[in-house]
């Protein structure tokens, strides 16, 4: 059986590195390392694909949300709404920015942000909410965006986790996830479900003046050729990077269902368990398994853990700790106490190696090894 990984690269690699060398390799020999002719090319599939009007693409998903801040006028102390449970770039670009952030609880089912409780965190000052598409499935989006038309405030979807999902509306319209609110961001980064071999970004918007303003802040806030109108970053999609992405969209969809089928797979396994908590799919979303992430119940996580690791089989914890009590945080004033559902799922969620070129034969050992270990 081959080595388990979390995120296998070289088994992908094995299999459309052809392709991808010779991408790689075109754009060598044209030497158009900057805005060469894929970014371009890239943009504009990935805008058909997702159904959206404008795609801009960006040095990661970091900078997307950064830039996607910057372009709506938001004034510092203004309040910016989002999970306590993400990875910490949401939060940190609207401290880095001068925004306050304000957080709010997931669902203890779904792991995503709460509307209910996003509803409890809204003040007059509060202008946007930053939902995270977590593991793979949309946020409760029709929740979320009738709170934010009765408060008039941004939405801005961080789909790094979930490029390619699809949200149902109640009357069964279905769009992309990043495409639904004011502004969608996504991250390229290597283990992503659509993945550069490097650092890469994406924003989305229908909103052609937005997509404008993007473009000009990704740019240094240039309007025409040195005549600067906004304070801009420096943060580029680099060409190389654009043309693995073209050959990596065309799989996107084959790869979440690979995801999907190996997460269909784990489910029926484990479900039996009741030591276990399965993830929760809901009917609003499809689920493309950014992460597999189960609950273990009875403090038994970290010992699963550590089994599972003596058996060569990694899992990872995301995330480790609720953002409200990491260091650089404490300024938001908040105490230990205050998202009991966020400090319970730090303690109970495990992420078990997800992909789409995971085997069978590893995905009977993982469960194989996870059963073991509850009927010591
Ligand atoms: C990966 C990720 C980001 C940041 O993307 P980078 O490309 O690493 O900057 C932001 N938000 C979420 C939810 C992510 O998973």
């Amino acid at each position: 059986m081959r080595e388990i990984q979390m995120v296998d690269l070289k088994a992908q690699y094995e299999k459309i590195g052809a392709e991808v060398d010779a991408a790689i390799k075109s754009v060598l020999n044209s030497t158009a390392f900057i805005k060469g002719p894929d970014v371009r090319y890239f943009e504009e599939a990935l805008s058909t694909y997702l159904g959206v009007r404008n795609v801009v693409s960006c040095a990661n998903g970091t900078d997307a949300l950064q830039i996607a801040m910057m372009a709506l006028d938001m004034k510092p102390g203004d309040e910016v709404i989002t999970t306590n449970f993400t990875f910490i770039a949401t939060v940190e670009v609207v401290a880095l920015l001068g925004l306050k952030p304000v957080l709010a609880e997931p669902d203890p089912h779904t792991y995503n942000i709460s509307a209910e409780s996003i509803r409890r965190a809204i003040t007059p000052r509060t202008k946007a909410i930053v939902p995270v598409h977590l593991f793979g499935q949309c946020a409760d989006m029709d929740a979320i965006m009738k709170l934010a038309a009765e408060h008039n405030l941004y939405i801005i979807e961080d789909s790094a986790q979930a490029t390619g999902a699809g949200y149902i509306f109640p009357d069964g319209r279905i769009k992309k996830a990043g495409t639904i609110g004011t502004i969608g961001t996504t991250s390229f980064f290597p283990s992503k479900n659509l993945a550069c071999y490097g650092d890469g970004g994406a924003i989305f918007t229908d909103d052609d003046v937005l997509a404008k303003r993007f473009r000009s802040i990704a740019n240094h806030g240039m309007k025409e050729r040195y005549h600067y109108s906004d304070i801009g970053i420096n943060s580029r999609l680099d060409t190389i990077q654009a043309a693995i992405l073209n050959v990596k969209l065309k799989y996107l969809d084959r790869f979440n269902e690979a995801r999907r089928a190996a997460a269909d797979f784990y489910d029926k396994s484990l479900s039996g368990c009741n030591q276990i908590v399965v993830p929760e799919r809901v009917s609003y979303s499809s689920h493309i398994f950014h992460q597999y992430t189960i609950k273990v119940k009875n403090g038994k996580r970290n010992a699963l853990r550590d089994f599972l690791a003596a058996a060569g089989i990694p899992s990872m914890i995301y995330y480790p700790g609720p953002l409200h009590m990491q260091e650089a945080y404490r300024f938001l004033g908040y105490k230990e106490s205050d998202f009991p559902v966020t400090s319970e799922l730090c303690r109970e969620v495990l992420s078990l190696p997800m992909h789409p070129d995971i085997e069978q034969e590893q995905l009977d050992y993982i469960v194989m090894n996870i059963l073991k270990f509850f009927e010591k």
